[in-house]
């Protein structure tokens, strides 16, 4: 069996600023695989340590995955650093040069001549399409080993390593497993007492791999089972997804493609009913993740941003009396700017979002007190306050979270 490593290029890893996600995901995906990684190896963006960890590891792996400093920037150097290692020649990738000069055409930005460097590749290497972003990955074979270069940004890391380094790999060891993965999607359980529910079956297997992971649209988990036969690996998934739901069922509402503003629009369609949104501390976010899913017209009438106080009146009219008694963080307030959203927007459930982001209290309320309010056209009326921790970003993706269970449910 080859020896596998992974190297992640960048200081901010180094700085703690981000965690090496990449190496973790990397690891998992290929130890699916069969393929064993050896080191993990942070270097920051500097020419001569990253040439060090290159040759360090060139002396002892088979396989060697680096992620990162592919981009246009002064500190991405590991084109360099791996020109200095191995002495191969460099040459302009025409096809993604095409594709780097067509971006900026298309987004009339000025490209400046850095940008060039990205589309540079090393002569005989396979380049890898890089489907959501700039800089193509890399293969190459030198010297008996097998490089592989991916950029840092996990979005395009991941797509390059799914659809080409896998495939790539598993030929070259010679496995001819099949992979397969689900997602199970839950909501109203926080990741950790999930883990915790479900952390004698992700022990006591490892194929499927389980793996938990909270995401701004609830907790997924995600199954990936490897097997001789399709049909193998669809048995091995439906069997660990029926013994987590005997724990945790309750909490399920989709797999991967339904997710929860798929289903709030799914359900909105049958009932035959029209949403509106007003939206003081998410800013619109909530409106946002609605629009996203498509078919979303035929029951989502819009969505007000009445931040500052004037515009919940003047826009939303929100009683003034309302607001002096009780201050626009309120139930009273809540109820008000749900109702009238209906009114506004002409639909038949309006739900409200107002609260304390922070980092600062505001009107004596704390930070993370948060109003959820859904009133219907025909005087339904329901109103939630909630303490949400964390700082202003995580407030306010959880009160977005929240509010969509609310409408789920
Ligand atoms: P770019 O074209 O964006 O410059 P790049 O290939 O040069 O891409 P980096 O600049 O190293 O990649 O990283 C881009 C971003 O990807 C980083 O800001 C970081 O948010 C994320 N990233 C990089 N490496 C990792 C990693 N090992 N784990 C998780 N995230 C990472
Ligand atoms: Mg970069």
């Amino acid at each position: 069996q080859p020896k596998a490593e992974i190297i992640a290029v960048g200081t901010e890893l180094l700085l703690g600023q981000i965690a090496n996600t990449n190496a973790q995901w990397i690891s998992q995906q290929l130890a699916l695989y069969g393929i064993n990684i050896y080191h993990h190896t942070v270097v920051g963006d500097n020419l001569n340590r990253v040439v060090g960890a290159f040759s360090d590891a060139h002396s002892r792996s088979d396989i060697i995955i680096v992620t990162g400093g592919l981009g246009p920037t002064e500190d991405d150097l590991t084109r360099e650093a791996f020109q200095q290692l191995s002495k191969l020649d460099m040459v302009e990738h025409k096809p993604s040069m095409d594709k780097i000069e067509l971006f900026f055409r298309e987004h009339k930005v000025v490209m400046t001549p850095n940008n060039r460097r990205q589309a540079r590749v090393f002569t005989d290497s396979i380049v890898l399409d890089n489907k959501v972003g700039m800089a193509p990955g890399m293969i190459v074979s030198y010297d008996n080993r097998k490089w592989v270069f991916l950029p840092g940004v996990p979005r395009e890391m991941m797509s390059l390593v799914t659809n080409d380094v896998l495939p790539y790999l598993l030929q070259l060891v010679g496995n001819k497993a099949i992979i397969k993965s689900e997602v199970l999607r839950f909501i109203g359980i926080g990741e950790s007492i999930l883990e915790h529910e479900i952390k004698d079956i992700i022990h006591g297997q490892s194929n499927p791999t389980i793996a938990p992971l909270a995401t701004d649209s609830g907790v997924i988990i995600r199954l990936t089972a490897r097997a001789d036969s399709s049909e193998d690996a669809i048995r091995l998934i439906e069997e660990s997804k029926q013994e987590i739901l005997s724990k945790i069922g309750n909490f399920f509402y989709g797999t991967e493609q339904q997710t929860l503003e798929q289903q709030i629009v799914d359900k909105l369609r049958v009932s035959n009913k029209r949403l509106a949104l007003a939206e003081s501390l998410t800013g619109g976010m909530a409106t946002s993740k609605l629009v996203s899913v498509s078919g979303a017209s035929d029951v989502l009438r819009g969505g007000i941003v009445c931040y500052d106080p004037k515009v919940k009146e003047g826009v939303l009219g929100v009683s003034s009396k309302t607001i002096a008694a009780f201050g626009t963080v309120s139930e009273e307030c809540a109820i008000e700017m749900a109702t009238n959203v209906c009114l506004v927007l002409d639909a038949d459930i309006g739900i409200s979002f107002t609260g304390v982001a922070g980092p600062n209290e505001s009107e004596g309320k704390p930070v993370g007190m948060v109003y959820i309010a859904v009133c219907t056209r025909d005087g339904h009326q329901q109103v939630e306050e909630f303490r949400f921790q964390g700082d202003r970003d995580t407030i306010r993706n959880r009160a977005v979270l929240k509010g969509l269970e609310i409408l789920f449910n």
